[in-house]
């Protein structure tokens, strides 16, 4: 099923999740619905919160082509260590949308999270997978990829979105 995606200025964005008690079969089926969300948006991933749910649930996958069988559901996921050594990436987000901004976070992440069978995983990730989960992470604390910018860069970014989203607003108001 596909979940509506929210955008900024929308406040979930800004609210810290809660933590998942347990990956039971209702979660499942929202990491599914996630990820096909994910997918029809052509995103890399994608938290709960851009689904407007307040849930410690990511989804992620970087893999060309895409797989669902080998995408990363993830609940409660945290960060145990991150590396010195930095990797930048030119990142975007489905929730602002068109804005494209050099990031740079720790290169290396070591990374614990529930796993669709209920069960307590560790794992490492480099790169672009370690920006994506750091990315997604930061959704859970109500933050954006655009926090990491100079305040200058990213009330640029911001302002660009809401205006944008504000043009199609009116239109549908005038087609309606
Ligand atoms: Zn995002």
């Amino acid at each position: 099923m596909l979940l509506k995606l929210h955008t900024f200025p929308d406040a979930v964005l800004r609210e810290v999740a809660k933590p998942v008690a347990a990956v039971d079969a209702e979660t499942v089926r929202f990491m599914q619905d996630m990820l096909e969300t994910m997918y029809h948006h052509r995103g890399v991933g994608l938290a709960a919160p851009q689904v407007g749910v307040g849930k410690r649930v990511i989804v992620v996958d970087i893999n060309e082509p895409q797989d669902p069988a080998q995408a990363l559901l993830m609940a409660n996921p945290e960060i145990l260590q991150s590396s010195e050594e930095e990797f930048c990436y030119n990142e975007g987000c489905l929730s602002v949308p068109g804005q494209y901004a050099d990031v740079t976070r720790p290169k290396k992440v070591r990374v614990a999270y529930i796993n669709i069978h209920n069960q307590r995983v560790e794992m490492e990730a480099e790169d672009l997978l370690s920006t994506c989960i750091q990315h997604e992470i930061d959704h859970l604390n109500g933050e954006l990829f655009v926090d990491h910018l100079s305040r200058l860069k990213r009330d640029i970014i911001l302002k660009k979105v809401e205006k944008a989203r504000r043009l199609a607003e009116e239109e549908i108001g005038h087609a309606l």
